[in-house]
């Protein structure tokens, strides 16, 4: 049993209806971005609205507030008792700071924005989104001030995202890649050992064989689709878990350049396999969960990155490949190799490859930072993004779709949302030194088809916790160290420049 002390007990219990909201509003969402008639999504998005409405009355309940202060009284708990008061503490704690209108305007000025987004970036007129993201920005602020900030009031929007993330976390993890990675890159693009671009990104392919590839490349991985796990398609891939028995992931075929759909399904693998390996006596509880989109993304990282991208899963994948798409009759496992490990400068951060694509975060989350002090002011905010992606990058965009308008992100009020994408990378690479410390093996296995043993590793140093512990915790019990930026480095250096 995971939870001896009674009050623990009688608190899960009371709960769980909290965790069924959760369970539908997961599995609306996961049907509104995959088979969901287009018009329901007006329907779709009261019934959302109304259920997130309805669990902040449940969390905020005399009753639950009553029993996690008992709780927090009770001697003896144990590591998931303790994860559970942690948990609904932080959740409560947060319900309480931030006044009801003032998530309501941010809710409802954020899907106004979102609209706007759209068609300004299609119409490629910041003009258009820009007082949308004033709005944004200053709302931001406010909340930030409500939830409470000791050195800089991006502390308090980070930790939404990724619990216990300070700036000074952000600034020192930057500071350290900012000038290393550029002189990787700087090396790799003189070297030419690495091409910018290849010829199998413009070649189309069959949508059907390549459903057929991911199914099988699944199947190798051992995901247990049908019975606990599904792939289906969505416009974004992405996973969404309705509990440890119950996963689902999405990939998408856009007709070309087809190792974009399998490196999708990989990454959502990673995502995915999380879920599935969370110590089942923690179902239906509140830490039954993945712990931060941080510690997630490590894991889909490793996936995509580590494993998907290394030379031996190439040699994995290449007959399988082959098998199915005949364009491919005179390319080999080094060709594909290749295929999938291109390294360019370029604007679009959903684009970049693992060598750059921290440095289109950098330059994200620098100006979140700068606008929630109004360092820089919104109005500047296109011709700054412009300057910084020249500096950072070596690139410049040609018009604000490809520059300021790109990413969705800031329209639905996710501010201190993206340095999570870096910690993922971090997590990544991290892991890797550590599993190759304990299985010095790991790319014969990786070659050999042995997933399972990868993937009990996993489970035993940070899946089957759930969010028991805080990720910084989380870390240092699995890894002795907190987020760690020097092993992604090593990763690269041992990748690219050898
Ligand atoms: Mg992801």
């Amino acid at each position: 049993m995971a939870f001896q002390n009674p009050v623990i007990k009688e608190l899960v219990n009371k709960l769980r209806v909290l965790w069924a909201l959760d369970h539908a509003s997961a599995l609306m969402g996961w049907d509104a971005e995959t088979y969901m008639p287009r018009e329901g999504i007006q329907e779709r998005a009261i019934a959302q609205s109304e259920l997130a409405v309805l669990k902040q009355k449940i969390i905020l309940s005399p009753e639950i507030r009553r029993l996690v202060e008992k709780a927090e009284k009770q001697e003896d708990l144990n590591d998931y008792e303790k994860g559970i008061i942690r948990v609904v503490k932080r959740n409560i704690e947060k319900a309480l700071k931030v006044p009801p209108e003032v998530i309501a305007e941010y809710a409802r000025i954020s899907q106004e924005a979102t609209q706007y987004w759209r068609v300004a970036k299609e119409k490629n007129d910041f003009n258009i989104f820009k007082p949308y993201l004033e709005k944004i920005v200053k709302l931001a602020r406010k909340i930030a001030d409500y939830l409470g900030w000791e050195e800089h009031p991006y502390d308090a929007l980070l930790d939404l995202f990724e619990e216990g993330l300070r700036t000074r976390d952000v600034d020192r993890i930057f500071g350290y890649l900012e000038p290393r990675i550029r002189r990787i890159l700087e090396k790799i693009m003189s070297s030419g050992k690495y091409p910018a671009e290849h010829e199998l990104e413009k070649i189309r392919y069959d949508p059907d064989k390549l459903r057929i590839v991911n199914k099988k490349i699944l199947e190798i991985l051992a995901f247990p689709l049908g019975s606990r796990a599904r792939l289906d398609e969505s416009a974004h891939p992405f996973t969404q878990s309705m509990g440890i028995k119950d996963v689902r992931i999405t990939t998408r075929y856009e007709g070309f350049d087809f190792k974009r759909s399998i490196l999708s399904v990989v990454h959502e693998f990673g995502h995915a396999l999380y879920q599935l390996q969370i110590d089942e006596r923690l179902m239906v509880t509140p830490i039954g969960n993945g712990v931060s989109l941080g510690i997630h993304e490590g894991q889909s990282r490793f996936w995509e990155n580590i494993i998907g991208r290394s030379k031996e899963f190439a040699e994995v994948l290449t007959p399988l490949l082959k098998q199915y798409l005949d364009f491919l009759k005179d390319y080999d496992a080094e060709d594909i190799y290749y295929y999938f490990n291109t390294v360019r400068p370029s604007l679009i951060r959903t684009e970049a490859d693992e060598v750059t694509y921290n440095l289109h975060i950098l330059l994200r989350a620098k100006l979140e930072k700068q606008l929630l002090t109004e360092e820089i002011k919104v109005d500047e905010l296109p011709e700054i993004w412009n300057q910084y992606m020249e500096d950072l990058i070596g690139v410049r965009p040609r018009n604000y779709s490809e520059g300021v308008l790109q990413d969705i992100h800031w329209s639905m009020g996710s501010i201190g949302y993206f340095p999570t994408y870096t910690l993922g990378n971090l997590v990544a690479a991290q892991m890797r030194h550590h599993l190759l410390k304990d299985m010095p093996d790991l790319y014969e296995k990786i070659r050999n088809k042995e997933y399972r043993p990868i993937q009990e590793w996993q489970r035993e140093k940070i899946h089957r916790w759930g969010s028991t512990y805080a990720p910084k915790e989380l870390l240092r019990k699995a890894f002795g160290e907190e987020y760690e930026a020097k092993y992604f480095i090593e990763y690269l250096e041992w990748k690219y420049l050898q």
